[in-house]
């Protein structure tokens, strides 16, 4: 059955399966510098602008603010979850992320 990714109320929320599961208004850590020089960042987000799964894994693409030195920018490739047996598993915001690297 195929999974309906999209976003809803301006960037808000994602929605699977016509169910609202990640919200925006979580703080992601993300390591390794890939948003700003902060290692890591503690970046809250600002709005989802797409999603859309990459094998089992839902990516997001996102805008946030690094709550330490304040840089703005977006995510390109965010993962926010995992398609198990058709159901949607969140990951955890806290648990440190990796940010997918870029489609070469
Ligand atoms: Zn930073």
């Amino acid at each position: 059955m195929p999974i309906a990714l999209r976003t809803l109320d301006d960037g808000a929320w994602i929605s699977v399966n016509d169910s609202r599961q990640v919200s925006v208004s979580d703080v992601w850590t993300l390591s390794r510098g890939v948003f700003c020089d902060c290692k890591p960042a503690y970046v809250l987000l600002e709005a989802f602008l797409d999603v859309r799964i990459n094998g089992s894994i839902v990516v997001a693409e996102a805008v946030g603010q690094c709550l330490e030195c304040g840089t703005r920018d977006s995510i390109a490739r965010l993962p926010v979850g995992k398609i198990v047996d058709g159901e949607f598993e969140p990951y955890n915001p806290e648990a440190v992320q990796s940010v997918l690297e870029p489609e070469s």
